[in-house]
């Protein structure tokens, strides 16, 4: 029943509400109904002068359950209870320890008073899911901190520390001993003052606001991701707060909440926000199964990776070993790491502190041997098998027993790694994405043999690092790279039929890549890819081209698909490359034809969605929606689509096949062909969503 969720005791002449619903305490119909019912109790009770209202230690409240998202709504909603609270006769004190997110925070801006542990973390997370705050977040904050201050909270999602909260206005008081006694004395003190702090009733901060510094602010937070509606809809209904009354912005904050609720960018991001969760869950793996103790980690390889996955692990909390047989190559390696984080600092990414930390933990050596002391390494060495296999070697000598030891190749068979060993147990790939500090995701790649809580150490070592692990198998290119050699390929064969670079980026920007697939080549240097394909005995005309007759390397050469002026690295269309792409078409014996942006995008994206299912049905990614995350965080997949398999689902997958089918007889190209899974779901008539339930099951 409702009072088993929140509970009430006196303590004195001070109620003390408690919200008890593990693990983050989630404003449920039972806790909106415990907490009314208890608030009334002591507003009834004449013997009581203020109440607090309290949660755990690690959530005050995390805010609306999602899964009641789209049920039918439990009285009190969650706007007539915050009324409530606000509209109370005594005081009431939010007592805040550790989060109070969403809709929890909306309640203790109801309150007439926040006191917060120096843990407590505020914030209004829903745009992250496609929304605006939807219980008077949009319309109270500003009221509480002015609205050019509320635009960060509420637009961005981040949360705000305890320390920033009081620095902002947001808390009244940071106390350090325990928060309910605390928040006890405090409204014991307040008890008798009057008026009370009515945030829907005082607009003395939302008049006179200097709006140039408001408009200054809201363009800067959007020019982040432009082609997503919520965050544009947050400063539109923070706008509002300056010219509506509290009721009219209130009706705009519900309006447009139902709105962007029921449309396709809010589906795809919460789509993404349960894929996250569902992507730690392992097939074979039991959900008990603990990953091993972590402290330190050691990192061979101080290259471009090995220093990105340094940073990575130290900036999570762990201590690192950064070892390179080549003492410049160290140095090196240690010098850009610092650099890269005070380059982050100086743009607010860290702070001095956490820096100086991250910079202690990470120490480097020259000697394999120092790998003794390491609970998991992570090798980054040149993309060399035999190299590999010697380093594992080694590994499995000098490491301690039941130290994870794991590859960060992007191309080699991990499971002949790991046969080198005496341990394929304990051996895995991590494969990370450049620049491995930024980039989020993480394909864990799963041997022949890898234990399963090796696999959950990598997944736990991951989330702490700051990246979205999806665990893959064993196959050429993994997931990521696989489906972009399919890309690759569509982009070739679409110049060769007559699209040129620029039309190409151009429709891939429109549809919402931040760069062109050809940009993309310039900025990574087109003498990789070539050096790759050599290596493979493949042969790609144009690339080959650029790079053998017109010694062009890309940005870095300040030429490549386009020429870029000195210190610019705006693209910019080049005739020479027209002529050749011209040239080698009509030698291969294409005749040139007008190709539509539809198309393009099409021929970027389906085939791209074709592989995913191939490698669902080998099995190789367990669900659909891990392929999406792989999308989303490794190769810049538009967030609004909610990844290539979602995206599918969208416009539907016979459809996807049909235009496929299409392509495949405009170009002649059998690799359009629709793979046999997605033949079978578009025969079905259902969907990736369906297959990942049916897995599940
Ligand atoms: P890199 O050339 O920048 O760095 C490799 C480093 O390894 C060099 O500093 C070298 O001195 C060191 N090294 C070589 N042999 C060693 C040994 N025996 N002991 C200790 N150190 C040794 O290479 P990178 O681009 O960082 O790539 C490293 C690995 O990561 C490769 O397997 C690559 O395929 C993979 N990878 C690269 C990328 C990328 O975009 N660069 C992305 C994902 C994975």
């Amino acid at each position: 029943m409702s009072d088993t969720k929140v509970t009430i005791r006196r303590d004195g002449d001070v109620a003390v509400i408690a919200i008890e619903n593990p693990p983050v305490n989630a404003l449920s119909g039972a806790v909106r109904q415990g907490i009314w019912a208890h608030l009334n109790e002591a507003l009834d009770d004449v013997a009581c002068r203020a109440i607090v209202l309290s949660g755990s230690a690690r959530a005050f409240s995390g805010g609306a359950d999602l899964t009641e998202f789209g049920k039918p709504p439990v009285e009190p909603g969650l706007n007539p209870l915050i009324d409530g609270i606000e509209a109370a006769e005594k005081p009431v004190i939010a007592a805040v320890e550790g989060l109070a997110y969403g809709g929890g925070f909306e309640i203790a801006l109801g309150c007439h008073y926040r006191v917060a542990g120096p843990l407590a973390q505020f914030a209004l997370p829903e745009v992250k899911i496609g929304v605006i705050p939807g219980a008077g977040g949009t319309q109270r904050l500003p009221r509480l901190i002015g609205p050019t201050a509320s635009l960060a909270p509420i637009v961005t999602g981040d949360p705000i520390s305890a320390h920033d909260a009081h620095e902002l206005g947001i808390v009244d008081e940071v106390v350090t001993g325990d928060v309910v006694e605390e928040a006890v004395a405090f409204a014991r003190a307040v008890a008798d003052r009057r008026p009370l702090n009515r945030l829907s009733q005082d607009d003395r901060r939302v008049r006179d606001v200097d709006m140039e510094a408001f408009e200054a602010e809201a363009t800067r937070l959007l020019s982040r991701n432009r082609k997503l509606r919520a965050p544009q809809a947050c400063v539109e209904v923070v706008r509002a707060s300056m010219s509506k009354s509290f009721a009219d912005g209130m009706a705009l904050e519900r309006d447009t909440f139902h709105e962007l609720r029921e449309g396709d960018e809010s589906r795809a991001l919460r789509h993404l926000f349960f894929a996250e969760r569902a992507a730690l869950k392992l097939p074979g793996v039991p959900k008990e199964t603990q990953p091993r103790p972590v402290e330190r980690i050691a990192v061979i390889g101080a290259g471009t990776m090995g220093g990105g996955i340094a940073m990575s692990m130290a900036t999570g909390g762990y201590d690192v070993t950064l070892i390179d047989r080549d003492a410049d190559a160290l140095k090196r390696g240690l010098e850009t790491i610092e650099k890269n984080y005070r380059r982050s600092q100086s743009r607010g990414g860290f702070t001095e502190a956490e820096v100086e930390d991250a910079l202690t933990r990470i120490s480097g050596s020259t000697e394999i041997a120092d790998v003794a002391e390491a609970d998991m390494v992570i090798e980054a060495v040149f993309e060399k098998m035999e190299l590999k296999k010697a380093i594992f070697a080694d590994l499995d000598r000098l490491c301690k027993a039941g130290a994870v030891l794991a590859t960060n190749t992007s191309s080699l068979d991990v499971d002949e790694i790991a046969a080198v060993t005496g341990r394929p147990q304990d051996v895995m790939g991590m494969h990370f994405f450049s620049p491995a500090n930024i980039m989020k995701l993480l394909e864990n790649v799963r041997g022949e043999k890898t234990a399963p809580d090796v696999l959950v150490t990598a997944n736990t070592v991951g989330k702490q690092g700051g990246k979205v692990p999806v665990t893959v198998g064993v196959c050429n290119g993994f997931v990521g790279n696989r489906m972009g050699a399919v890309r690759g390929r569509q982009v070739h064969a679409l110049m060769l039929e007559g699209a040129m670079p620029q039309q190409i980026d151009r429709a891939a920007k429109a549809f919402g890549f931040a760069m062109g697939p050809l940009a993309v080549n310039d900025l990574a240097g087109l003498d990789i890819g070539y050096s790759v394909r050599q290596a493979r005995g493949e042969v790609m005309e144009i690339p080959d081209a650029i790079v053998e007759e017109l010694g062009r390397k890309g940005q870095k050469t300040r030429a490549g698909y386009y020429l870029y002026e000195e210190g610019a690295r705006t693209p910019v269309p080049d005739p020479e490359i027209e002529a050749l792409i011209r040239r080698i078409a009509s030698e291969k014996g294409y005749s040139p034809r007008e190709i539509s942006d539809e198309e393009i995008v099409e021929r970027l994206v389906f085939p791209l969605i074709n592989e995913g299912a191939q490698i669902l049905d080998e099995g190789i990614a367990t669900r659909a929606s891990d392929i999406d995350l792989i999308y989303i965080h490794g190769f810049g997949f538009p967030l609004w689509t909610g990844g290539p398999m979602h995206y599918a689902d969208r416009i539907g997958v016979a459809q996807v096949a049909e235009r496929l089918e299409h392509y495949a007889e405009v170009s002649g190209n059998d690799e359009l062909r629709p793979k046999p899974l997605l033949a079978k779901l578009a025969g079905e008539g259902t969907s990736f969503a369906d297959f990942d339930r049916g897995r599940r099951g």
